[in-house]
Order: C-alpha cells, then structure tokens, then sequence
C-alpha cells in the first residue's frame, strides 16, 4: 500500500524537516526550498539530542550551518512536542493522490525499478532514498545510477558501480527482511544497441534497465536495430523511457524518437523484458498509443518513478492513472510483485 501517511504530533525535528521536503519533492516545489530543508535535517542528524535541546533552550538554533528562519521554526516547534506549523499546511495541501484515476493499481505497487541517487544526477544519498521508499510504504526499491558514458549526469564507472555495490549490501544489512535495495544500473544503450558497462559488472546486479539516452533523432530502421538489439541482451529487464520524448518541464520538449514499436515490443515480450511505464510528468513515456500496442501485444510493464529526489518515488501516482486508463491489468505490471518474484523474473 504506498501513499503518504500525514504526521501527527509529536514529531521528531530530523523527522519534520525530511517530511516537508519530502511533501515539496512530490509536487514538484522549488529545487533551493528542498535543499534548504535537507540541508537543515542533516545538520540536526548530526547532532546528539542533548545538543540539540540545549540549543534550543538557548535560542542559537540559527547558528547551526545551513538552519534559516523557515527551517528553525519547524526545528523548534518539533522540539516543543507540536506538529509544525509549515509541516501541518503542506501536510493538508499535499497529502492526497496526486493522481485521480489508477488509486487500485497503485495500492497494489511495492516496488520501482528505476531511480536515482546523488551518486549520478540524483540530488539525494542512497539511505534517504531508501528512507522515503519505506515512508512510502514500498518493500523494494532498485537502485539504477547512470552508466559511465553519460558524463553530464555523472555516470558510474565499473570501479564506483563496485563501490556502490557494496553500499547496497551494507544499507541492506542494516534493514533486514523489512525493505529490499536491488543492485540495478540505467545503462545506456549505445548507437549499436550495446550496453554501455561491462557483461562482468551487469552480470553482479539483481536487475537492469537499460535507457536510449543519445542520438535520439537517429533514423527509424537503425534506431529499431539498436534497441532490439538492446532487449535482446540477456542481462536487460526493463526497457526504459523507450521514445525520449519531453513533453513539459525545465528542459523544454522534445519529441518521441522513431522506431517500429511492434518489432522494438515484441523483442521485449520474446526476451521478457518489461516495458517501462515511466511516471515523471515530463516524460509520459511510452505516449499512450505505444501503451496499447506493447499490452496487445502480451508485454509485461515495470511502473517506474526515475525519481531523482525520494519525495519523487511517490510519483508512480501518475503512471499508475494511465497504465490503468489504458487497461494494464496489475498482473502484468512486475512493480506489483513481491521481491522475491522479481528476483526470479530478472535472473529468467
Ligand atoms: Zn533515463
Ligand atoms: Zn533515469
């Protein structure tokens, strides 16, 4: 059952603080106001409670690296045993769906096969992705970080992606059977339909999502080569965000590439590789008429947030109103099934 459950006092300040900007995250508030609130959360974190109470006994809350006025309020008021104020009116403006339509599907969600930590583009470190993750009320999450060749987003060589690896078994361990962080990667599909990491590294992750991130104004038949033979790799699950196309947002639009979607869908259901739904507003991709043609087709469906930032997990709201405008059945969306069984689907 995913959804933002409202905060009821009392309420710890760390806690307050990662609240709102979880809140600000989800509907899409402004980047330095989020900062600011992480910012403060993880100077607080750092502090011991003792610490923490006697600088606001004191009144030097402020003082703290990268607490403002806004962010002290919510420190102080937390500390006093009330539910913040700011926290109570984000709380009533923003606590609902954020999509009317698909509300079955997306309680039915326990996973995501697609984000991103500040280990790549993401603005966030792994465990606060993983925090909100279970805020949200998923049981697993895949961690997929760019691949090497996308330099703008900071992709991870075969040497960080190892690192991370082992950041994954440690968030992992301290978790126990409540949560599960899947070993993933968003690699790139190169112009040759090859994978932009190596088969060693692909093979030591638990799932793959494999992206078109460039020349996405290749022509129609040698851009249908490249991404079947993307799907037809056996180390891809998901094919991600397959048309690259933008349709609002900070960096303007862009249109769908061209590509034989039945030949590029069928590859997907003959290799099991899921089509991703991808849930950012900005994206909307598959458009809605690949949808259909993917489900008549018999594919399976990974329902992806690529959230950038945790609040951002919560938007799978919105790919879960269309796939079932569209008329996914939830049995066919591998983001509903138990770990477990995506495990097993992935290694297939
Ligand atoms: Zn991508
Ligand atoms: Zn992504």
């Amino acid at each position: 059952m995913l959804g933002v459950q409202p905060l009821v006092a009392p309420v710890a300040p760390v806690e307050a603080l990662r609240r709102i900007a979880l809140l600000l995250e989800r509907s899409r508030g402004g980047t330095y106001r989020i900062q600011a609130f992480r910012g403060a959360a993880e100077t607080i974190a750092s502090l011991t409670p003792g610490q923490l109470a006697e600088r606001v006994e004191r009144g030097t809350v402020q003082e703290l690296p990268g607490v403002g006025e806004a962010t002290a309020a919510v420190i102080e008021q937390a500390a006093a045993g009330e539910l913040p104020a700011y926290l109570e009116s984000l709380q009533e403006k923003h606590s609902a769906p954020l999509a009317t339509g698909g509300e079955a599907l997306y309680a039915a969600l326990r996973g995501d096969l697609h984000s991103h930590s500040d280990w790549s583009d993401g603005g966030s470190p792994i465990q606060e992705m993983v925090l909100a993750a279970v805020e949200l009320g998923q049981e697993w999450l895949a961690l997929t970080d760019h691949s090497p060749r996308l330099k703008v987003a900071r992709g991870l060589s075969a040497a960080r992606l190892q690192e991370q690896l082992g950041v994954v078994e440690s968030v992992n361990a301290s978790l126990g059977d409540r949560f599960r962080l899947l070993k993933g990667i968003e690699v790139d599909i190169l112009d040759d339909g090859s994978l932009d990491q190596s088969e060693e590294m692909l093979g030591r992750l638990d799932v793959v999502t494999a992206s078109v991130h460039s020349k996405l104004a290749m022509d129609r038949a040698p851009m249908t080569r490249r991404m079947v033979a993307a799907v037809q790799n056996p180390r891809v699950n998901v094919l991600g965000h397959c048309t690259g196309r933008l349709v609002e947002g900070a960096r303007g639009q862009r249109g769908q590439s061209a590509f034989d979607a039945e030949a590029v869908f069928r590859a997907c259901l003959a290799n099991n590789v899921a089509v991703e739904i991808n849930s950012r507003p900005e994206r909307c991709d598959p458009p809605d008429e690949l949808v259909s043609i993917a489900l008549e087709l018999g594919c399976l469906f990974a329902i992806d947030s690529d959230a950038h930032a945790p609040g951002q997990l919560d938007m799978k709201a919105y790919g879960c109103e269309r796939a079932d405008r569209l008329g996914v059945p939830p049995e066919r969306v591998v983001t509903t099934w138990p770990v477990q069984r995506v495990l097993g689907w992935a290694l297939e």
